[in-house]
């Protein structure tokens, strides 16, 4: 076997419209404002601010035994906003504004951020 089961870092990016020249977040097939489907990859910095979060102390599945751990719709430097989880935060600590940082991909949960 020359295969490895190592996960290859993907690259965190966005969309970016030819027509409106507005970014989203993949996937999309088309521009979520405009409808435009000229759309190109993006690279993002990473960097971004908690805009508003909740802490999740009940979950289900492969959730389960990371509770408590803080969700957070979190703003990128380039205007876009996702939900993520900030993996290192404290839940008593965190607040709006705090600095936050990608750092990975998860299976089945997407950009994982941590506290910057
Ligand atoms: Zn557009």
């Amino acid at each position: 076997m020359t295969t490895t089961t190592e996960e290859k870092p993907k690259i965190f990016e966005a969309l970016k419209c030819g027509k409106c020249g507005k970014l989203s977040l993949p996937p999309a097939f088309a521009c979520p404002y405009c409808g435009g489907d000229q759309l190109s990859h993006a690279p993002l910095s990473g960097k971004a601010e908690v805009y508003t979060y909740t802490v999740v102390h009940m979950a289900f599945g492969a959730m389960a035994k990371k509770v408590p751990y803080t969700l957070a719709v979190v703003e990128l430097q380039e205007g876009v906003r996702l939900m993520t989880i900030v993996s290192d935060a404290d839940p008593a600590k965190i607040k709006i504004g705090d600095r936050v940082q990608f750092s990975h991909f998860e299976e089945g949960q997407g950009p994982i951020f941590k506290m910057a």
